[in-house]
Parts: structure tokens; C-alpha cells; sequence
């Protein structure tokens, strides 16, 4: 083998290292606090700057099966280093955190994941402000510039009704005025999506979703540039941020298979996604691999591939009634939040109420979809039998 190993071939092997465990090919998980010295000597080795110390401290520190996930992540994502969090939420607050102090202004997305909004909104308590952006802006961001301004957040497509962000456009902006550039990757994953290879500098993500793939376990994870990654760790440690240890676990787990279950993700949801634009009482699906999406030129640009995750708005009209009626017929799609797993989800999602003006334009009842793996057919089947109540509804 010549160069760097494709992509595939490091999904199965980041991280891995069966001679270091007695050629078993998992590593074991190990659960700990107290980690015993042999002596006062490596004790006293053991107080080292914990950036560059390599030796087990203290469980809150990471243990070998946190490292062995954060090793794999970051080789996937083309990172310097990654810091495992408890929770996806936990890795945007840590790597938001790690660059912020009371003066500054910091650019998000209009379009980023609800908790992210709550937590920036409050960082007016911390003296930060916070200014939303049209997830549509391009290199126009600098026009928001400030010099006061630290921080940039995207998130592509956008949570909810999934806008694809132009991000080599806004980060080269960015890496002009000296502001950090992060940007959620939940969605993607590193299969279809490198934003380090366009020029962001830190990528969060929900590890909770299709990293770990199976909706067993909360995890996140923060991948760094090399000139991040010191003020992102500090601040994990400061904060006492950790994850669990079945938690990594199950993310390194799930990233052996993340290849193959993204690839069968794309096939379902775009399967779905574009039999459901041609039914009844359908406005729009929001999906940026569908011609015609607004996002579909970038995304073909940008991206390799596009998950199971996508909007589903209704042709205006029903009430409250008749949508709880489509989904009282589903008996595949499952009525809960989260997605990523190997199953079939749906939830109403109103962007409306927490949006700036203008920037999202829709005018039906949205839900968000996640197809999971049921065979395509049985999934039309299960929507059609929801479409169809949902029209009785409307008519009556
Ligand atoms: C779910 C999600 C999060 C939060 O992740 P948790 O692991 O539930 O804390 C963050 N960003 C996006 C885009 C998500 O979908």
C-alpha cells in the first residue's frame, strides 16, 4: 500500500492497536478513577503539564479506550487532536467556551441546533454577545465582522431545515480576521463531510447519533487544529468534561461500521426523500442531495455523500389534529428525538418560533424524518398510510 490509507480501509483501523492488548481486536473498556503508581517517582512525573504527559492520572483525564476513540476521530476528520465529551451538547459548550471571554462577539448560524442557541444566548450573562447570521451567507460574513469578533459557529446542513453552508467561503473569511471557526458535524459525519480540509478549525459533533449508530449511548467529541487543540483541552479539564467509559466504547465501536451505515442511510433517505416529494399533501422535502433543494449545488460541491436525516414540510392547510393523525398511523417511523440509529424516526419540528425574520421560509407543518434501515418499501408504505389519514383529515 502507497500514501495514506483510504478511507474505508481507516475507518476499520484508526486507533487500533490489537498488539497493545494481547491481539484481542477490541480494546477492553476500561472503567476508572484511581489509577495506582508504582512508585513516589511516577508520582511525582504523574503532575506533569497535562497536555503533554502520556501516562494514565485519574479516570477524569480519559482512560485508553477514550484515547483509542479520540485517536480514531480524529485521524477520520483530518484533525491534530480531539477531546471526548459526555454529550454532544457538552463538546459545543467546552469548544465555545475554550475561545471566549466577556467583550467578545460571536457569529452563529441561524440555523444551528436549538440547545446551541439557548447556550449562546446565554453567554450574555458571561458579558459575550451573540449575533445570528443567515445560514445563506457566504463570504458577505465579513461584513459582521467586528473586532471584537472571536468566533464563528455553523452547522451544515442546519438543524431543522437543513440549509448547506458555502463553509470554505466563510472560514477563508475568517482566517483573514484572525476568528476561530467551529462548526457542527453531527449530520455528515467525516464519511461525507472534512470541514478541517476546508479550512474550519474545530468540529464538534453529537457522537450520540450516527458516530455510535445505534441509540445506546450519549457521547461528543471535539475535533481540533493543532492551534486549537491546547485551549480546547484545558478548558475540558477545567470544566471537569469526561465521558463516560462504555460511552467510548461505543462510539469507537460504531465507527468501524460508520462507512457502510452512512452509504445505506443516503440510499434510504434519498429513496424516501424523493418518492415523498411526489405525494399528496407534501410542500417540500427538505434534503440537500435532492436537485432542486436550495442547497443541493454546495452540497454536490462539498460533500461526498448526505445521511438519513431530512425536513418533511406538509402543503399548509392541516391543523395540529390532522398532523397528530399522520402520526398516530405510523407504525415503523418511531415518534422520538435523536436520530442516527439503525431505526426509523419522525417528530414535529417548528423552526418558526425561535428563528430570525426572513430566514426561513416555509409555510406548512414541518416534521423531520430520519430513515433508519426497515426495507424502503415498508417505509413508503408506513408514510402513505400517514399521508393518507392526514388528507381525510384535511377534506373533512
Ligand atoms: C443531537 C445534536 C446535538 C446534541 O447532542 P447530544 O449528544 O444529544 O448532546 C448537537 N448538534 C446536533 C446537530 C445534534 O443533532
Amino acid at each position: 500500500m502507497t500514501g495514506r490509507p483510504s478511507m474505508d480501509t481507516r475507518f476499520v483501523h484508526a486507533g487500533s492497536d490489537p498488539r497493545q492488548q494481547h491481539g484481542y481486536v477490541n480494546p477492553p473498556v476500561h472503567r476508572a478513577s484511581t489509577v495506582l503508581y508504582e512508585n513516589v517517582a511516577a508520582l511525582d512525573a504523574s503532575q506533569a503539564d497535562p497536555l503533554k504527559r502520556r501516562m494514565p492520572v485519574y479516570g477524569r483525564f480519559g482512560t485508553p479506550t477514550g484515547r483509542a476513540f479520540e485517536t480514531a476521530l480524529t485521524d477520520l476528520e483530518g484533525g491534530h487532536a480531539a477531546v471526548a465529551t459526555c454529550s454532544g451538547l457538552a463538546a459545543i459548550t467546552t469548544a465555545i467556551l475554550s475561545f471566549v471571554r466577556a467583550g467578545d462577539h460571536i457569529l452563529v448560524s441561524d440555523s444551528v441546533y436549538l440547545p446551541t442557541r439557548k447556550f449562546c444566548n446565554s453567554l450574555a450573562d458571561l458579558g459575550v454577545e451573540t449575533e445570528y447570521y443567515d445560514p445563506r451567507t457566504d463570504k458577505s460574513i465579513e461584513d459582521l465582522i467586528r473586532p471584537t469578533t472571536r468566533l464563528v459557529c455553523l452547522e451544515s446542513p442546519g438543524s431543522t431545515t437543513f440549509e448547506v453552508q458555502d463553509v470554505p467561503a466563510v472560514t477563508s473569511v475568517c482566517r483573514n480576521h484572525d476568528v476561530v471557526t467551529l462548526i457542527d458535524n453531527t449530520w455528515a459525519t467525516p464519511v461525507f463531510h472534512r470541514p478541517l480540509e476546508l479550512g474550519a478549525d474545530v468540529v464538534v459533533h453529537s457522537a450520540t447519533k450516527y458516530l455510535t449508530g445505534h441509540a445506546d449511548s450519549i457521547l461528543g467529541a471535539i475535533v481540533c487544529s493543532e492551534e486549537t487543540y491546547p485551549a480546547v483541552r484545558a478548558t475540558a479539564i477545567r470544566l471537569g468534561q469526561c465521558a463516560g467509559a462504555d460511552d467510548v466504547y461505543l462510539g469507537l465501536r460504531g465507527l468501524r461500521t460508520l462507512g457502510v451505515r452512512m452509504r445505506e442511510h443516503h440510499h434510504q433517505a434519498v429513496g424516501l426523500a424523493s418518492w415523498l416529494r411526489e405525494q399528496e399533501g407534501v410542500r417540500a422535502v427538505l434534503h440537500p442531495a435532492l436537485p432542486g433543494d436550495p442547497g443541493h449545488e454546495l452540497w454536490c460541491r462539498d460533500f461526498t455523500g448526505a445521511a438519513g436525516l431530512f425536513g418533511l414540510e406538509l402543503a399548509p392547510g392541516p391543523g395540529k389534529p390532522a398532523v397528530d393523525a399522520l402520526l398516530g398511523e405510523l407504525r415503523l417511523f418511531g415518534l422520538g428525538h435523536s436520530y442516527g440509529g439503525y431505526e426509523s424516526l419522525i417528530v414535529p419540528a417548528d423552526p418558526v418560533t425561535h428563528r430570525l425574520p426572513g430566514t426561513w421560509t416555509g409555510r406548512g407543518p414541518l416534521l423531520r424524518v430520519h430513515a433508519g434501515f426497515e426495507a424502503l418499501d415498508d417505509l413508503k408504505e408506513d408514510l402513505a398510510r400517514g399521508l393518507a389519514t392526514l388528507s381525510a383529515h384535511t377534506r373533512a
